[in-house]
């Protein structure tokens, strides 16, 4: 072992951050994985991408791919996966933030539909692209069961694939389940039906990012860690008291974004944690099904998320942790006991046979929330100022498409994606503080309660719909 590998093998902080990091720093199978230098001279490149996510990383992956002479410099504050993209509950999924209704309004049907057929394929993209090289992402293509657990959820399962009908999607992409077929799937409490779409796949989120960062540099992409970026500007991006010069300068820091300066109020910070179980024994998964690694969810409001792991865990997810004024990230913001117990309790209602299991990591990270809830990517010609994000909890998928459609943007290549209604979508900013502060959270705290009101009432909440009409979501 080398020393930078010691040093990043040691660092119990990368552990820390997920389940997902911490497999991957401490399986001793998986050769060297070091932290790479900082910048410390001034550069001159064609494209500099801020941020090591998968949004940055699959904009330089798509773009060397295409022009391998390309010079691209990789930017990131801490280590390539640091962020969302090391930390996430690993649903490679076809879901976009924007609802096509809204999709349509604000461009036209066929385009809506377009997008989401984009989506579907991006989940079969991100898999071609893994097994073609090489990287081992515990890719399991098994699509996602979201249950319903009440007779007003089941009315939900119902109306949304009426809505999927509407628009063209066929029972291959999206289907009702009845509540046997459903529990044969999985074996959840409660069940009264539910839906399934083969769009999804489980993955390690961690091995994603860090296996794209490898394959990049190897091509020939120059990666610079620990190199925070103070400020982005036309065709300059400075960082350590150095200056990156490139004609094209990517923004791809997703829940980061509010810390630079001029893009404090374009995306919102907003957690989301979760938990991963010990490995589970053969015996409680033959109870509990999801054979093909199927992800899930419910029709509750306030999201919850998780995935059967390639190692038989459990790794489970929701939002709930508050979103914190002037929209600050801080390592501290990743823990929250109360949100953590009140997961494993959601976790248990639904899985009785989970209770007593040693819950094994906790942890959480930021995501990135535009005003509309509209994710967009873009290039603006006149400044060489490109962007891929706000994605909120949807990003896994939809980062590849940010990415390559980038790339069809930087390289002017023409392409159906240059089309799709999120190109250059611009969301309307933030409020300031702090109405900011008191909107994102009065909207966090009305879906937890619109859940609680819903199962004491077995009525819709009105006061959630009329949330769901004011972000249009
Ligand atoms: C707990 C959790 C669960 C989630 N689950 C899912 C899921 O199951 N499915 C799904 O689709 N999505 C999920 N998401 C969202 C998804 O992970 C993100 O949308 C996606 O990873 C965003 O990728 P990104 O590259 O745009 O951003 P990030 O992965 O956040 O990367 C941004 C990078 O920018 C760097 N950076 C920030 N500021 C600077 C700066 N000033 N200078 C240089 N570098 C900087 C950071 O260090 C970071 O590495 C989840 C998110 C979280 C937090």
């Amino acid at each position: 072992m080398d020393e930078m590998t010691a040093s990043l093998q040691a660092d119990p902080e990368l552990r820390r951050l997920s389940l997902w990091w911490d497999d991957l720093v401490s399986s001793s199978s998986d050769g060297p994985i070091a932290r790479r230098a900082a910048l410390d001279a001034d550069l001159d490149v064609d494209v500099a991408i801020v941020g090591g996510g998968y949004t940055g990383l699959w904009t330089a992956y798509y773009l060397i791919r295409h022009d391998p002479t390309l010079r691209i410099a990789i930017l990131d504050a801490n280590v390539c996966g640091f962020g969302a993209s090391g930390r996430n509950g690993g649903w490679c999924s076809a879901l976009f933030p924007a609802s096509l209704a809204k999709i349509a309004r604000t461009a036209n049907r066929d385009a809506a539909i377009a997008l989401q057929r984009a989506m579907h394929d991006t989940v079969d993209e991100v898999g071609r692209a893994i097994a073609a090289e090489g990287i081992d992402a515990r890719w399991s293509k098994g699509g996602t069961i979201s249950l319903a657990r009440s007779a007003l959820q089941w009315s939900r399962a119902q109306g949304e694939i009426d809505e999927w009908r509407q628009w063209g999607f066929g029972a291959d992409d999206y289907a009702l389940l009845g509540a046997d077929e459903t529990r044969r799937r999985f074996g959840a409490t409660d069940v009264v039906g539910g839906t399934y779409t083969p769009h999804c796949a489980a993955i390690h989120p961690a091995r994603l990012a860090r296996g794209l960062a490898d394959v990049v540099e190897s091509a020939g992409v120059r990666i610079y860690e620990d190199t925070r970026v103070a400020e982005i500007a036309p065709q300059r991006v400075t960082a350590n008291d150095v200056t990156v010069r490139a004609d094209i300068v990517v923004r791809a820091t997703e829940g980061y974004t509010a810390a630079l300066p001029g893009y404090e109020r374009h995306l919102v910070p907003v957690y989301s944690l979760m938990i991963a179980t010990e490995p589970l024994s053969d015996s409680t998964w033959a109870s509990i099904g999801l054979r093909r690694r199927e992800t899930f969810n419910d029709k509750r409001h306030l999201i919850i998320y998780g995935q059967r792991t390639a190692d038989d865990r459990l790794a489970f997810g929701g939002r709930g942790a508050p979103y914190h004024f002037g929209s600050q990230v801080r390592p501290e913001f990743d823990r929250d006991a109360r949100v953590f117990d009140a997961l494993y309790d959601v976790l248990c209602d639904l899985l009785p046979a989970v209770r007593g299991s040693r819950v094994t990591h906790t942890w959480g990270g930021p995501l990135g929330v535009p005003r509309d809830w509209y994710a967009s990517c873009g290039l603006d010609r006149s400044t060489g100022l490109a962007w891929s994000g706000g994605y909120v909890g949807d990003g896994v998928g939809t980062s590849n498409l940010g990415g390559r459609t980038l790339a069809d943007l930087i390289l002017d290549r023409d392409t159906e994606r240059r089309r799709l209604p999120w190109v250059d979508h611009r969301s309307p900013r933030w409020e300031p503080e702090p109405l900011r502060w008191l909107g994102t959270n009065i909207g966090l705290l009305t879906m937890a309660s619109a859940d609680v009101g819903e199962a004491r009432t077995g009525r819709p909440s009105r006061r959630a719909a009329l949330f769901g009409r004011f972000t249009g979501h």
